[in-house]
């Protein structure tokens, strides 16, 4: 296919041992020398990879980099993590490396090391061969011989798939399209079916978003402790009003986990109170606490009068 033809010419020569195997005996002193610089742009690379790697994770960052206010990286997803963690904890968020405060407005992106990394080699998922980093996902996706790709007759319900270069003599062979419409009929039908169950959640979607009555709130969760011996942490929305009744919107995380800033995975569930409800709620409790006390106070009165009534008949005697 043209599309192979174009990736040469479009990536240029990977460092490729393939292509030098069967070179004449005077080329072979260019070798050991490109080979020799090629092993010392390695050890830059590795040096490199070093320095500008993120200061959590020691990963070289994929996308945008973060840095504190005295220069130290983070990555992206790090620096999202620490600012999560700080705010699951109530407390403010610090540099991991130096303790100094960051935040959205207090970090600065570090453009310099972005573009630096995208220039840093990588390896290739399917091939194994080291292409620059931001050229790396073209390759993956459009270039790459190698990579994983479905027979175009997937529609008809072929199940082959394989590397690119296996792909045009499976089709040249491939049984699906001699198929009569019966026998693919099925597969064409199971589609359908997966077509259908998508269409009916974006028209559910469309048919929440055109109602009548609809609201749009800015809310923000804010984090707050509960008052029992060991704290709980839950997290809580101003007071907001829609369709005529006030709102309140509780979230926890991890189900009430002790301390969810040491697991990774994290979830929230929302609770939707209407302030109503909950005034109604809070004076209910209050009754029977109340009637509760009063039965206390009640049977320590008639304790009270019987004492006095045998005191009084004790005396009388
Ligand atoms: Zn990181
Ligand atoms: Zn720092
Ligand atoms: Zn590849
Ligand atoms: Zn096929």
């Amino acid at each position: 296919m043209s599309e192979s033809a174009s990736s040469s010419t479009a990536e240029g020569s990977p460092t490729s041992e393939k292509h030098c195997e069967d070179l004449s005996p005077s080329k072979k002193i260019k070798l050991e020398t490109t080979s020799a610089s090629r092993e010392v742009e390695t050890k830059l690379e590795a040096r490199l990879g070093g320095i500008l790697c993120c200061a959590v994770c020691l990963d070289l960052p994929h996308s945008s980099v973060f840095q504190c206010s005295n220069g130290h990286l983070m990555c992206a997803g790090c620096f999202t993590h620490l600012l999560a963690d700080a705010r699951i904890r109530d407390e403010t968020a610090t540099c991991p490396n130096c303790r100094v405060e960051i935040s959205r407005s207090l970090a600065t992106r570090n453009l310099a090391v972005e573009k630096a990394v995208s220039e840093l080699p990588a390896d290739c998922q399917f091939c194994g061969q080291k292409y620059p980093r931001n050229s790396l996902e073209r390759h993956e996706t459009d270039f790459c011989e190698e990579r994983v790709v479905w027979c175009q007759y997937h529609v008809l319900g072929c199940g082959w798939w394989g590397p690119q270069h296996e792909k045009s003599s499976h089709e040249n062979q491939c049984q699906q399209p001699s198929h009569t419409g019966a026998q693919i009929l099925p597969h064409l039908r199971r589609q359908n079916e997966a077509n259908n169950e998508q269409k009916s959640i974006f028209k559910s979607i469309f048919s929440v978003l055109s109602l009548e009555k609809i609201t749009f709130n800015d809310l923000q969760l804010k984090p707050y402790r509960t008052d029992e011996f060991i704290h709980k942490l839950f997290y809580e929305t101003s007071r907001f009003t829609a369709l005529n009744y006030q709102w309140v919107i509780k979230a926890h995380l991890n189900d009430n986990q002790r301390d969810p800033h040491l697991t990774n995975k994290r979830y929230l569930t929302y609770q939707v109170d209407d302030g109503f409800d909950n005034e109604v709620e809070n004076l209910f409790i209050m009754f029977l606490w109340f009637i509760n006390k009063l039965f206390y106070f009640s049977i320590l009165f008639l304790m009270f009068l019987l004492v006095i009534l045998l005191l009084f008949i004790l005396l009388s005697f």
